[in-house]
C-alpha cells in the first residue's frame, strides 16, 4: 500500500445498502472525514439519515449503480444479497473492497461450503439437493437430525427447515419452497462463536477477540466478548479467518461464523463479507470499531489492533424489545443503539444495546 492508494479525508465512499450497518458505517466514516453516499431502493432507509447523500434506485437500475460509482472513490456494501451484476457494474467505475468474489462466494451456500474447505475451513458435511428425491438419499446419508436450506438468499434462519427422520425429508424440501438446496448434517455443538476479522489494502490483518453468540428462532439475540477460550481456540479461529481473507484477498471487515463442539473444534457454519451483528459490541468496547476498521480499510488506510479495552455483552433490541430504550438510557453500564426505523415489526432489529463489564 502506497501513500497513494490511501483516499483522503474528504473522500467520497458509496455504500450499497442503507440498513443498520450502513447507518454505522456512515457513522464511523463521518467522524473520520468521511463523505458517505448510500444507494438503497427504499426512501429514508436507516442509512439515508445520517449519510450524506442518497441514491435511491433498485439495484437492477445499472445506470443508477454507475453513476452512484462514478461520483464516489470508493465502494463498498453493508449486506451480502447485492446483486452481483450491480456490483460488478459498481467495480467498472470504482475500486469495490471488498471484490465481487466475496459475494459470489457467500451468496451461495453450496459455493461457499466448498469455498471452505478448499481453503482448509473446515464445515459439517453437506449434499447438493434438487429434488425431493435428493433429500432423502442425502438424509439417508448424513443421518438426522439433518438441516435442510435453500442455497440463496437465506438469512436470520429463513429458508430452513429441519429433518428429523428420513420420511420427513420430502415434506421438508416442500416447505422450502422446492428450490435448490443444501443439506447439512447438524452440528452438535457446545458454542456459536465468530470472529470478526478485517484485512488492509497492503494485507495486513487485525482480528478482533471472539464472540460467543446465542440464537433464537435463527436470530441473533446475544454477544458476549471475549469469549471463554484457551489459546489453541484462539489460534484455530483465527487460522481459520485468515485463510479465508487471504484466499478472497479481501479489503474490509468480515465474519466468521462458527460452531464449536464439545471437544473444541471448529466449523465454519457461514461466513457473511461485511460488518456483523456479533461485532457490534466493538463500538462501545474497542479503540477501533469494526465499523471503522472497514471504512479504513475501503479507504486504503491502515487497519490496526483493535485494542479491546472492556468486556462486553451485546443484547438485541428486536421487535418491542425497543420499547425499553427509555431505561437502557438510564442503565449505568449500556451503551445504547437505535436504528432510526420508524415501524416496529415483530423480528426487526429496531437496535442493540451494549452492556459494559457486565
Ligand atoms: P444460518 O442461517 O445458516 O446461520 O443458521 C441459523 C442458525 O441455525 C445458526 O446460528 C445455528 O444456531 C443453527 N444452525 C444452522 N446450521 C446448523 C447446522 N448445520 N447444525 C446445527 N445448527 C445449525
Amino acid at each position: 500500500m502506497s501513500a497513494s492508494d490511501r483516499l483522503s479525508p474528504c473522500a467520497r465512499i458509496g455504500i450499497l445498502g442503507g440498513g443498520q450497518l450502513g447507518r454505522m458505517l456512515a457513522t464511523a466514516g463521518a467522524r473520520l472525514g468521511l463523505d458517505v453516499v448510500i444507494f438503497d431502493p427504499q426512501q429514508a432507509c436507516p442509512a439515508s439519515r445520517v449519510a450524506a447523500e442518497t441514491i435511491t434506485a433498485p439495484y437492477e437500475d445499472l445506470d443508477a449503480i454507475a453513476r452512484f460509482a462514478q461520483s464516489v472513490d470508493a465502494v463498498t456494501y453493508e449486506f451480502e444479497n447485492v446483486p452481483v451484476e450491480a456490483a460488478r457494474e459498481a467495480a467498472r467505475h470504482a475500486p469495490l473492497r471488498p471484490g465481487v468474489k466475496a459475494l459470489d462466494v457467500a451468496q451461495d451456500r453450496i459455493t461457499e461450503k466448498t469455498f471452505l474447505n478448499e481453503n482448509g475451513a473446515p464445515t459439517v458435511a453437506f449434499r447438493r439437493v434438487r429434488s425431493a428425491d435428493d433429500a432423502k438419499v442425502g438424509t439417508e446419508d448424513l443421518g438426522v437430525p439433518a438441516l435442510l436450506k435453500t442455497r440463496r438468499f437465506g438469512y436470520d434462519g429463513k429458508g430452513q427447515a429441519v429433518i428429523r427422520d428420513v420420511p420427513a425429508a420430502a415434506n421438508a424440501f416442500v416447505t422450502i419452497g422446492e428450490q435448490p438446496a443444501i443439506l447439512e448434517a447438524f452440528a452438535p455443538f457446545a458454542r456459536e462463536l465468530s470472529v470478526i476479522a478485517a484485512r488492509g489494502l497492503d494485507g495486513t490483518i487485525e482480528i478482533y477477540p471472539l464472540s460467543e453468540n446465542v440464537h433464537a428462532d435463527g436470530i441473533l439475540r446475544e454477544t458476549k466478548a471475549p469469549a471463554r477460550s484457551n489459546k489453541a481456540l484462539r489460534a484455530e479461529a483465527s487460522r481459520i479467518a485468515e485463510a479465508i481473507l487471504t484466499a478472497l484477498d479481501y479489503v474490509g471487515v468480515l465474519a466468521v461464523e462458527l460452531f464449536e463442539l464439545e471437544d473444541g473444534t471448529l466449523l465454519v457454519n457461514e461466513i457473511a463479507p461485511r460488518v456483523h451483528n456479533t461485532g457490534h459490541w466493538t463500538e462501545a468496547a474497542c479503540r477501533v470499531s469494526q465499523f471503522e476498521q472497514h471504512m479504513r480499510a475501503v479507504a486504503g488506510w491502515p487497519v490496526v489492533d483493535p485494542a479491546p479495552i472492556r468486556k462486553a455483552r451485546m443484547i438485541n433490541l428486536i421487535g418491542d424489545d425497543v420499547d425499553a430504550w427509555a431505561d437502557w438510557l438510564v442503565h449505568p453500564n449500556a451503551v445504547l443503539t437505535l436504528y432510526g426505523k420508524r415501524q416496529t415489526r415483530p423480528g426487526r432489529k429496531m437496535g442493540h444495546v451494549t452492556l459494559l463489564d457486565d
